[in-house]
């Protein structure tokens, strides 16, 4: 019994497509009765996994649905999430509020197909970035270098916050350019590890190092 097909937000589409379900399987089922069958009223919780194609370009979709029911009265859907691909960006912790509200709208951007803006937004988070980090300099490329002279970020993840920074620049300033999905994508990840690097994985490893006793 396989279903036809549901909504779902396509990435490479970048928007809500539907996705039509070509096959589908049972992960298992567990209940706190020995024989779900025989005993009444006897639950159970189980998970289905479907695997749906996007109806645009064909991509595709893993499914976790996770399930809860009572056999031979009901059966009902009580969790349903995307395992591949993954929609949804990972949460960066310990980035300042500034930083986080220009990375933010620069997602909001990218999902509204707005991608000079989406890229606008990338440069900002970096821009912020480099006050919350106190790098100084006139521009931000001399912000940038100072960072990396500074040892905040190494030579290569300042290579690529140069790179957000001149498809700002290009989103800014060059009213002929029209900026492609794949640039503004590029953009949003390179800020995301950018930010992971600076501020999130920073932290983590401290609270490792003070965990372990240095
Ligand atoms: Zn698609």
């Amino acid at each position: 019994m396989t279903e036809e097909a549901f909504d779902t937000f396509c990435p490479d589409c970048n928007m809500q497509v539907s996705a039509a379900v070509i096959c589908q399987g049972h992960g298992g089922f567990s209940s706190s009765s020995m024989n779900t069958i025989d005993v009444a009223d006897a639950e159970y919780h189980g998970d289905t996994y479907l695997v749906a194609l996007c109806n645009k370009c064909s991509a595709p979709f893993l499914v976790k649905r996770s399930l809860y029911g009572v056999p031979g009265e009901f059966e009902t859907i009580t969790d349903e999430s995307v395992l591949y691909p993954q929609t949804s960006r990972l949460p960066i912790e310990g980035v300042p509020d500034s930083v986080r509200r220009a990375y933010d709208q620069a997602l909001s951007c990218f999902s509204a197909s707005a991608y000079e803006a989406c890229a606008l937004m990338c440069r900002r988070s970096i821009e912020t970035l480099c006050n919350t980090t106190q790098a100084t300099g006139k521009s931000l490329q001399a912000k940038l270098d100072h960072l990396a002279a500074a040892g905040v970020v190494d030579k290569r993840i300042a290579e690529w916050a140069h790179g957000i920074r001149a498809v700002g620049n290009e989103a800014a300033h060059d009213t002929e350019a029209h900026l492609l999905k794949d640039d503004a994508r590029d953009a949003l990840d390179f800020t995301e590890a950018l930010l992971m690097y600076v501020f999130a994985l920073n932290s983590r490893f401290q609270a490792f190092q003070k965990r372990r006793g240095k």
